[in-house]
This record gives C-alpha cells, sequence and structure tokens, in this order.
C-alpha cells in the first residue's frame, strides 16, 4: 500500500474536501449566485466573488483531459510506482482535477485522451486521508 504526502490542517480552503474524501465523497463547489463551478476548493467564487459556495457531490465520471506517463520520480514517494500515469480528468459536473490513473497493465500504451475514468480512494499505509485516483471504467 503506497503512503503519499497527506494534507495538513489546520486549511480553511480544503478542509471539507478532504473530510468528504475520507467519507468517500468526491466533492466540488457551486457559486448558489452565478452558478459557476469551483475547482480547487475556494472561500470565494472565482467568477463574482460570492462567499456562498457550498459542496456538492460529484458523480466521480469523467474523462481523461491530458495525460502524461511519467518513468522516474527521484522522489522517494513515488520511485517505487514505476511508470504511472499523472492526468488532467474533466470530471462530468464541469470541473477538472489533476491527479493519476491507476489500474492501466501497460501505463505507456492502455491510456488516451477522451477515455472515460471513475474515481476511486486509494487508502495510504499512513495518515488518515485516502487519495482520489481515477481508474478507467471498463
Ligand atoms: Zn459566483
Amino acid at each position: 500500500m503506497p503512503s503519499r504526502p497527506q494534507p495538513r490542517f489546520p486549511e480553511p480552503h480544503t478542509e471539507p474536501f478532504w473530510a468528504a474524501v475520507k467519507e468517500g465523497r468526491l466533492t466540488y463547489q457551486q457559486c448558489t449566485d452565478c452558478q459557476t463551478v469551483v475547482f480547487t476548493p475556494r472561500l470565494v467564487c472565482t467568477s463574482c466573488g460570492s462567499d456562498r459556495l457550498p459542496y456538492r457531490d460529484s458523480s466521480g465520471e469523467g474523462s481523461i483531459y491530458t495525460f502524461t506517463v511519467v518513468r522516474q520520480n527521484r522522489n522517494p514517494v513515488f520511485a517505487e510506482m514505476g511508470a504511472y500515469v499523472l492526468a488532467w480528468v474533466d470530471l462530468d459536473e464541469g470541473f477538472r482535477m489533476l491527479s493519476n490513473i491507476v489500474g492501466a497493465a501497460d501505463p505507456t500504451r492502455d491510456i488516451s485522451v477522451g477515455q472515460r475514468v471513475r474515481v476511486e480512494f486509494e487508502p495510504q499505509e499512513s495518515g488518515d486521508y485516502p487519495i482520489p485516483v481515477f481508474r478507467p471504467i471498463a
């Protein structure tokens, strides 16, 4: 089981996001005043400045916008992962998230732009918070 860096608290912008992750939910925000979808978590709307920015649950499904295959990483946390996929994922609710794509037999060949993916929450060896990653939908 991997052990990736964990979020550090107190941190008022992202704490609700991570609390939801701990419960197995991927969340985003949507402005009550102008309906703009906001991600990553913020205190005010990026479009109109409103502070009425409630969290909503995402379906966790989306498409790969773009990706790269990382073949070497000198950070000890990631060095043992071998080749892995770093991708921007467009969630169906209209936000884009940077994450990993997991579960590909050959990450250099099995991932493509536009591929449908679904979030899952990777448990960590140390720390309280699983990490949201995405897996291709079969
Ligand atoms: Zn707004």
